[in-house]
């Protein structure tokens, strides 16, 4: 484990109404109270955000949205621009989530804009990247790697870098039980680290949080943890129960 800070952050997707995160809400909050050591994020639809945020405050928990538009208004309907976002006290942004570039056309070009329109807002933006199960076969992970982080992160500079966050999440492990082996989300999340020093500082990327995502469950998190360059977790179906969400956020405690 590194010295950068822990994040745990727990991606709804679409599930929940806005009852059903109230009751999730306040078990977690019992759950997770006094947790040093670990930064918490919970990323809710759009219709629950304000809700989950109003609920948690005075806590140290973060709330994310899963995706949000480049541009600050307009003719964009059923979009959500990073301004809403911050007036109903959203801190993060899920970006470029496999699910969002497979089922929403979300490209490379169209998050190289969303990347620093989300920062110019004061959202901390939690990039998504990873490879299928055909590209890791045919040799070309970091390739793909390479091509997202350079693409999608072309907008910003070493200072902003610092400051995001990075989720590596292999698609063949999204949803799917078939976890990365630590040590292949470590060689990734540590080609991920050497392609941003590259692209801008190494001082940089020392600082960036890089997470792990795909079939995190309670059982597979410390073996993770323990892992130089992994510096968190991106969950998803293990979020959804608060207990297993709190569990993984105890990761090796
Ligand atoms: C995700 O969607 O970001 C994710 C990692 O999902 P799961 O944990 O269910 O694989």
């Amino acid at each position: 484990m590194s010295q950068r800070t822990s994040v745990i952050a727990g991606n709804w997707k679409m599930n929940k109404t806005t009852s059903d995160a109230r009751i999730y809400v306040e078990e977690l909050i019992g759950l997770v109270a006094g947790k040093e050591g670990v930064e918490i994020i919970l990323c809710p639809p759009f219709t629950c955000l304000a809700e989950v945020n109003a609920m948690l405050e005075g806590t140290d928990v973060r709330v994310s949205a899963q995706n949000m538009h480049f541009e600050e208004l307009g003719a964009y309907t059923g979009e959500i621009s990073a301004g809403m976002l911050t007036d109903i006290g959203v801190t993060d942004v899920i970006l470029g989530h496999s699910e969002r570039r497979e089922h929403f056309c979300e490209d490379d070009e169209s998050l190289a804009k969303k990347v620093p329109a989300a920062i110019d807002a004061g959202i901390r933006p939690i990039l998504c990247v990873g490879e299928s199960d055909e590209e890791r076969e045919a040799g070309s992970t970091e390739t793909k790697l390479e091509r997202q982080l350079t693409q999608d992160l072309a907008g910003i500079s070493g200072g902003q870098l610092a400051g995001i966050i990075v989720a590596y999440e292999p698609i063949w492990a999204i949803g799917t039980g078939k976890t990365a082996t630590p040590q292949i989300a470590q060689e990734a999340c540590a080609f991920i680290r050497k392609t941003l020093a590259g692209e801008f500082t190494p001082a940089a990327a020392a600082q960036v949080r890089i997470l792990y995502g795909g079939s995190v469950k309670p059982g597979n998190i410390t073996e993770l943890m323990v892992e130089e360059d992994i510096d968190g977790a991106l969950v998803g179906g293990a979020c959804l129960t608060a207990s297993d969400f709190a569990r993984i956020v105890d990761f090796g405690r």
